[in-house]
């Protein structure tokens, strides 16, 4: 899979990127990360890559030009996303349908965002990864690759079992525990350490089933639990 992330702050993405699991799956050879410098799309003497709105307000807009150059000289964009408040939620099964694409284009944001231009020639979907307004594409560009190679087949080692984590099932996962079996006065649950594995799978359900109904009801369409 390749992954082409489009931003002025090729940098910020740069050292996450070659750490742990995404690091270790493009070691592996199962990505590629192809961060483009928006800036090498721009063509006056200032690199610039936002205007000021039309219509007036605070703010600046991202130009559509630099966009357009960059996307235009990827050999294969593939599925284009555009990083936004304004797009659906990114979720568990957006991450899976990410994971089957061979290219993914991410676009970041800045400022007010991207002239909507860009994306009504070159946008398939936006996402959004949160109820809340960051400054810039780059930290959910982030969330979106880790939460999507982590699903590339081979990208975790057992230690890392994807298949208890939470939303896998549609529900929460169950806690975690680990050594030393009492701490500060707080013991591990007995069954955990029965070596009764049926028993244990029995609790987990358990666990995993009260926690979404508690935190998460939608995820069972349920009313919120009081
Ligand atoms: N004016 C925009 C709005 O209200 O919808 C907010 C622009 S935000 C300050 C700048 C950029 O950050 C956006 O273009 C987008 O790329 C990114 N961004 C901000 N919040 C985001 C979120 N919740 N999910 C994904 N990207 C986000």
């Amino acid at each position: 899979m390749r992954i082409n992330v489009i931003t002025i702050f090729p940098d910020y993405l740069e050292g996450p990127l070659g750490l742990s699991i995404p690091g270790r799956a493009r070691e592996a050879g199962l990505i590629d990360y192809h961060l483009i410098d928006l800036r090498a799309y721009t063509t006056d003497r200032h690199r610039t890559t936002d205007d000021e709105p039309f219509g007036g307000g605070g703010g600046m807009v991202m130009k559509p030009e630099p966009f357009d150059e960059a996307l235009r000289a990827l050999e294969r964009p593939g599925h284009v996303v555009s990083l936004s408040p304004r797009g659906r939620p990114f979720d568990h099964d957006t991450a899976v349908r990410f994971a089957l694409e061979s290219d993914l284009t991410l676009l970041c944001g800045r400022y007010k965002g991207i002239d909507e231009r860009v994306g009504e020639a070159w946008v398939d979907e936006e996402v959004s990864i949160g109820d809340y307004v960051l400054s810039g594409g780059e930290p959910a560009a982030l969330v979106v690759i880790d939460a999507v190679v982590r699903l590339l087949p081979g990208a975790l080692g057992d230690h890392d079992s994807a298949a208890s984590d939470s939303f896998y099932e549609g529900r929460l996962s169950a806690p975690a525990y680990t050594r030393p079996a009492e701490h500060r006065g707080r013991s591990v649950p007995d069954v955990l350490r029965s070596g009764d594995h049926p028993r244990i799978e029995r609790w987990r359900t358990g666990q995993a089933d009260a926690a979404t109904r508690q935190r998460r009801p939608d995820l069972l369409d349920l009313d919120a639990a009081d």
